[in-house]
């Protein structure tokens, strides 16, 4: 994984297995992207070595069998079943273990109206089996209470991409309206069967049109009152901070707290190579500190607003999750006026770290076949092996964890003194 060109090539063929069938497609597949181009000199070692093996039958098999049930414990590890009969038992575990969960059905940017339409009947099932068998659920505390009250057992995630096959930022009013359709029905069963919906966050090109469908469908008089909605905002993102003290704006107007889930943002690859590719500003920071001090600055005024919101703190990051932990009890906020979002199969260590402090704690578990999960995985794959990753850097590249919680920027303020320094030193100098 240190290694850019093999990284690259091994997730080129992790994007197609799921779809290859017979083996000779995939000995095809594994021979184009790991053998040697004839036009490529320095081919990184570990690929030298398997496009010189893979001349041998014998490992071209083993080969292949090893990386198609890699690929796919891989998936078992990040997704949590097929579907919801097989999901059951596993949310059932972690609530008995005192962790709520987020379902997510896999599945982004459908391609046809049909697709669309079984999307929405797959989540309006989802909402009704979970919600009514819920009623049977014990409470667990404490990730069924907040501050503000109780807290629904069935929490759903879902990205308006899978909603609608024409979505077109430049034709807003038109894709709202037709999210809007399949959306409000969704919205009423969850509010009749008092399940939490959370909208998702995509890459930026959805960002407004997503703001838009959220903010028109909330205030709609038949949801305005009903606590349990939620959006993520992206910190990556130049605009972060405005976005925030609009949803502010909103919670004032609307009179009724919805939820906003701060994260970071899962596209940032994407995000700075479409801006590249286009010559245009890219809407994300270059700097990853840039991207922790948003964050941070977005979690003050987040929680600085509350109980008009309540934030859901979604980060891997020892160093973000204690600057909100911390912010909390500068604002003397009760312990249970936030939450903590992690994804499923991932930081158990942090997550028994974060439930020994009994603060309430969401799993985001993905629900879903492996190739529209397809994506997700990549971008789990992209997230936990970049340099600059949290993970990566405490678990792989062990770093000491006092480098790891140093405030975003602090560089700058280094270099600040230094020049301060050789400022001073030149004129001790002068006057020598
Ligand atoms: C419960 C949950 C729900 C989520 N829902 C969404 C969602 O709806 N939409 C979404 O987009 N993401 C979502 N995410 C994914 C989330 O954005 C990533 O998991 C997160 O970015 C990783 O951040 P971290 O704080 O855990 O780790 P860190 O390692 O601290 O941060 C990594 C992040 O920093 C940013 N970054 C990396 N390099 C740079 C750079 N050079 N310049 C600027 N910034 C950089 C990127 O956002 C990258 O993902 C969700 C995550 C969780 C836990």
């Amino acid at each position: 994984m240190k290694d850019p060109l093999v990284k690259t090539q091994l997730f080129r063929f992790v994007d197609v297995l799921p779809v290859l069938v017979t083996d000779r497609q995939k000995l095809q597949h594994l021979l184009e992207y790991l053998s040697r181009p004839p036009s490529v000199e320095s081919w990184p070692g570990l690929l030298s070595l398997v496009s010189g093996l893979l001349r041998l039958p014998l490992f071209r098999q083993l080969l292949m069998r090893l990386s198609d049930r890699q690929v796919r414990q891989m998936g078992n590890l990040f997704i949590v079943g097929r579907n919801a009969t097989e999901a059951l038992p596993k949310v059932l575990d972690l609530r008995s273990s005192g962790v709520g969960f987020t379902l997510d059905i896999l599945g982004e940017a459908v391609v046809s109206d049909e697709e669309s339409h079984h999307y929405q009947s797959q989540y309006e099932d989802l909402i009704d089996q979970l919600g009514n068998e819920s009623l049977n659920w014990t409470e667990v505390q404490p990730v069924d209470f907040s501050d503000l009250g109780p807290v629904p057992k069935v929490n759903v995630s879902l990205k308006l991409s899978a909603f609608d096959a024409l979505l077109d930022p430049m034709a807003t009013d038109s894709s709202v309206e037709r999210l809007k359709a399949r959306l409000i029905p969704v919205l009423r069963l969850a509010m009749q069967r008092g399940v939490f919906i959370n909208f998702d966050m995509e890459q930026f090109s959805l960002n407004s049109l997503t703001r838009k469908v959220f903010r028109q469908l909330i205030l709609m008089p038949e949801f305005k009152s009903y606590r349990h909605f939620g959006i993520v905002c992206q910190a990556y993102l130049r605009s972060a901070e405005e976005e925030v003290r609009e949803w502010i704006q909103l919670a004032t107007e609307r009179g009724t707290p919805f939820t906003i889930r701060l994260v970071k943002g899962a596209y940032w690859d994407y995000e700075t190579i479409i801006a590249e590719q286009n010559d245009w500003e890219s809407p994300v920071f270059s700097e990853k500190w840039e991207s922790d001090q948003a964050f941070e600055s977005c979690a003050r005024l987040l929680l600085g607003s509350y109980p008009k919101i309540e934030m859901a703190a979604g980060s891997h990051n020892v160093r973000s999750l204690s600057y909100c932990l911390a912010l909390a009890e500068e604002l003397k906020l009760p312990r249970n006026s936030f939450e903590i979002q992690m994804l499923y199969g991932m930081s158990g260590s942090f997550k028994d770290a974060i439930l020994r402090r009994k603060l309430r704690l969401r799993e985001y578990c993905p629900l879903g076949e492996m190739l529209p999960g397809l994506s997700y995985l990549v971008r789990r794959l992209l997230e936990n092996t970049a340099n600059d990753s949290f993970l990566r850097q405490s678990f792989m590249d062990r770093k000491a964890m006092e480098l790891l919680l140093r405030r975003p920027g602090w560089h700058l303020e280094r270099q600040k003194e230094e020049k301060k320094k050789e400022r001073k030193n030149g004129k001790d100098l002068k006057s020598l």
